[in-house]
């Protein structure tokens, strides 16, 4: 039975359950299932190698979580490294300054573009509310012009063409010019492709490209090709310089390991996945997604998500036990500031607690991003003591912990007035909590 990459990491590092770090020897096998997996993938074998490497060099003596096997760990890191590897942040299609955006489709034949042209269009106009003109310049096979009309029809859409004996970079060139006089604000070129990359095809599109200088060169690939598409991709962006690309095809049963290797070779982003063959099968491209596929491990990662948001409650009931007991100090003051970056802000930890969310006045005790590491400063400068009871520090404390801090007596000020404002109102909310509690008892 076909056993996913995420299952058999699970099974190597489960013998290691228990022990404290993950080791060297435990990453060299785990490593080895995962190039596996990654080449069975259809993933270029340099990305796969730079790719392990990594991952190798991120996992090896790492403490265990506590709600978490090695093996999922070791997963948790594979799937963030993979993300990030085809971009962490979903990317945007680029809009010129002065209308029309020109978009500008290529590829090899069969790769989709038409199709493609058609379900951008689709996208842009109900997604992004623009008003996009098509235009036909595939003049090799008459049936591409028919094609696009037909698509046009479909989506009640202009579609500008001049037949088949016209010269492509022409018909653009006018294409482009008609879009701007009925003010279209998108035009979008479906080019001609081969079955092959060739001189002539580049030649041309190269030709194309310096005439209409398009926002963006999407160059539209076949998921299901998987090698061959990575080789197809470094042409094209060397010769044409590409700005995105679109995968087509993933409706299929593919791996995606394409996405994985073009991303890696290229260094442009993978802007749009085709999922069908209908005209509203387009999808931005999700990396995080595309991560999970290659791994085929959907259900693991729910999993991993749970155990964290488990690691988070269990800080949460700490941060309440405290509360409870009203001795909150600036170290866990401090130690809530290291967290802001990994967990959010104080206000979300906050958040966690339960009845926290019905206190009003919740945004007085917003710790402002850009004041944290002045914050922290003035902690820092405090005396043990003075962490635990901030009320001992005196008007000579404050003034040598502003100097020791490179901050002032009034940022000192404001501190200890913040941390007092929580501390009432958890006071307040405690005590609301234990009225419930207290009720709840009673009945
Ligand atoms: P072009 O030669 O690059 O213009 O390719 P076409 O747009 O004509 O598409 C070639 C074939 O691929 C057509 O049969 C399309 O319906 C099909 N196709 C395009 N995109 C997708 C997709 O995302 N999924 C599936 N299943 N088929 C697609
Ligand atoms: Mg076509």
């Amino acid at each position: 039975a076909f056993e996913s990459l995420a299952e058999r990491l699970q099974q190597t590092m489960q013998k290691i359950k228990g022990k404290g770090k993950v080791s060297e020897a435990d990453v060299k096998e785990m490593a080895r299932e995962v190039r596996l997996a990654l080449l069975e993938a259809d993933v270029n074998f340099k990305v796969v190698k730079q790719f392990v490497n990594r991952v190798k060099e991120r996992a090896v003596g790492q403490e265990v979580m506590k709600s978490l096997t090695p093996g999922q760990q070791v997963i948790k890191v594979v799937n963030e490294e993979l993300t990030a590897l085809m971009g962490s942040e979903e990317s945007k299609i680029e809009t010129a300054s002065k209308p029309p955006t020109v978009i500008m489709m290529v590829g090899l034949q069969g790769a989709g573009k038409t199709t493609t042209t058609a379900k951008l269009a689709n996208y842009l106009r109900k997604k992004k509310n623009k008003t996009p003109m098509l235009v036909a310049a595939d003049i090799y096979r008459p049936a591409a012009i028919d094609q696009l009309n037909t698509l046009g029809k479909q989506l009640d859409m202009p579609v500008y063409s001049e037949g088949t004996d016209v010269s492509p970079v022409d018909i653009v060139k006018r294409g482009v010019e008609k879009a701007k006089e009925e003010h279209h604000d998108t035009v979008i070129l479906d080019t001609a492709g081969r079955l092959h990359v060739d001189e002539n095809l580049m030649d041309e599109l190269k030709e194309m490209k310096a005439s209409v200088n398009p926002d963006e060169i999407l160059l539209v690939v076949d998921a299901m090709t998987g090698q061959d598409a990575v080789n197809v991709s470094e042409q094209f962006n060397e010769l044409l310089e590409i700005s995105g690309v679109v995968l087509t095809k993933l409706d299929g049963d593919t791996r995606g390991g394409a996405a994985l290797s073009i991303r890696a070779v290229t260094e442009k982003p993978i802007k749009f996945a085709g999922m069908g063959e209908k005209i509203d099968q387009l999808e931005p491209f999700h990396p995080e997604r595309m991560a999970s596929r290659i791994l085929g491990m959907g259900d693991v990662l729910s999993l991993i998500e749970k155990a964290q948001t488990n690691v988070d409650e269990e800080k949460a009931k700490e941060l309440e036990a405290k509360l409870r007991n009203a001795d909150l100090t600036f170290d866990d003051f401090l130690e809530q500031i290291d967290q802001v970056k990994s967990m959010g802000p104080l206000e979300d930890l906050l958040g966690m607690l339960p009845g926290a969310n019905k206190m009003k006045g919740m945004k007085n005790m917003q710790v402002d991003d850009s004041q944290i590491g002045k914050v922290e400063a003035i902690v820092r400068s405090m005396t043990k003591q003075e962490k635990v009871e901030p009320k001992i520090i005196n008007a000579s404390r404050k003034r040598r912990i502003a100097k020791g801090s490179g901050t002032t007596v009034q940022d000192v000020n404001k501190l200890l007035k913040q941390f007092e404002d929580m501390k009432k109102m958890m006071k307040q909310m405690t005590s609301q909590m234990g009225g419930k509690a207290g009720k709840r008892k009673g009945k």
